[in-house]
């Protein structure tokens, strides 16, 4: 027999009550479940709750976001409270289903960067309508943050930007420096520095002529690369003169991609010949030496056996 006294639905949701006051979360979530299998009257507020109690574990996890959405939406009352906090039902439904399909947008693969930036741009584009100037209600709830939708929505434009910078550049470095500036911007909006947007610009509109072929090429770091030389100084002389250089100013040399991955390449498969060619001569020598050693191995035990047979004859 077991003391105690079972409470019933009601009674337990309002002991989550409390623990949620006393902001104990993981307690009041496993009071919320117990009162939900008591059919509570308060079923419907009892999920939203826990739907509520969910997304505050991770801020970062859409399906959260989806679950309390779905909550809301069969709850009667039009507002709810949570804690010191009243929450509108329509706008807290808006809310979860945009922040949703922002986490989405950035959790979609590096590998693939345009299709990111073009989801983070409709996730943005979103928040922005959804949302607006509207404090983001459960993250202020959390974490005490004061941040309105078009703040997040902002930060997210610029890492839109910047994936389809990094999509473009392969192709189109102008494009992806327009992209990069667009980012920019918006780091600005937010009063980040953008500094690191201002340096990819540069690098991408940074244009050269190939030390090897002669061809002009824009964009350092994918299309051109800076390979280690040691020009004479009559060359760096007349290489100053000319309109896109061929000579950095550490006085090492710009070289294409391609000429870069050739020459990278056949200094590869001379290195591995080399290599290959050493193995064999070490495994020669190796050959060599334990055939030598056998043989001294063989005089060793001769000389062992005719110094006992000596031992015995004295
Ligand atoms: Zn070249």
């Amino acid at each position: 027999m077991a003391f105690g006294f079972f409470k019933d639905g009601d009674e337990l949701f309002n002991a989550a009550l409390e623990e949620i006051n006393r902001k104990e979360y993981d307690k009041a979530s496993k009071t919320l479940s117990k009162a939900l299998d008591k059919k509570s009257a308060k079923s419907d507020l009892i999920k939203v709750y826990i739907a509520f109690i969910n997304v505050g574990k991770d801020l970062n996890n859409a399906s959260y976001y989806t679950a309390l959405s779905s909550a809301l939406a069969n709850l009667g009352d039009s507002s709810f409270r949570f804690g010191l906090s009243e929450f509108d039902k329509d706008s807290l439904i808006k809310e979860c289903d945009a922040m949703a399909k922002c986490i989405t947008a950035r959790a979609v693969g590096d590998d693939s960067s345009e299709a990111r930036g073009k989801a983070e741009l409709d996730a943005a584009t979103n928040l922005m309508a959804v949302v607006g100037e509207n404090t983001l209600r459960i993250n202020e709830y959390y974490s005490g943050n004061n941040i309105t939708g078009t703040r997040m929505a902002t930060g997210l434009m610029a890492e839109a930007n910047e994936c389809l910078a990094q999509s473009a550049y392969w192709t189109d470095p102008q494009k992806a420096a327009e992209y990069q500036q667009q980012a920019y911007n918006y780091r600005r909006q937010n009063g980040e520095s953008g500094e690191a947007n201002l340096t990819r610009m540069q690098q991408y509109s940074k244009a050269c002529t190939c030390w090897f072929c002669g061809r002009q090429v824009v964009g350092e770091g994918l299309h051109f690369y800076v390979m280690s030389a040691d020009p004479s100084p009559q060359q760096i002389d007349k290489d100053s003169k000319e309109l896109q250089h061929s000579i950095s100013e550490g006085h090492d040399l710009y070289v294409c991609r391609a000429c870069y991955t050739g020459v990278s390449r056949r200094a590869d498969a001379i290195s591995n010949d080399y290599y290959n060619k050493g193995m064999d001569n070490l495994r020669q020598s190796e050959a060599r030496l334990q055939t030598q050693i056998a043989a001294l191995e063989g005089q060793i035990s001769r000389l062992q056996s005719q110094i006992s047979m000596l031992r015995m004859n004295r």
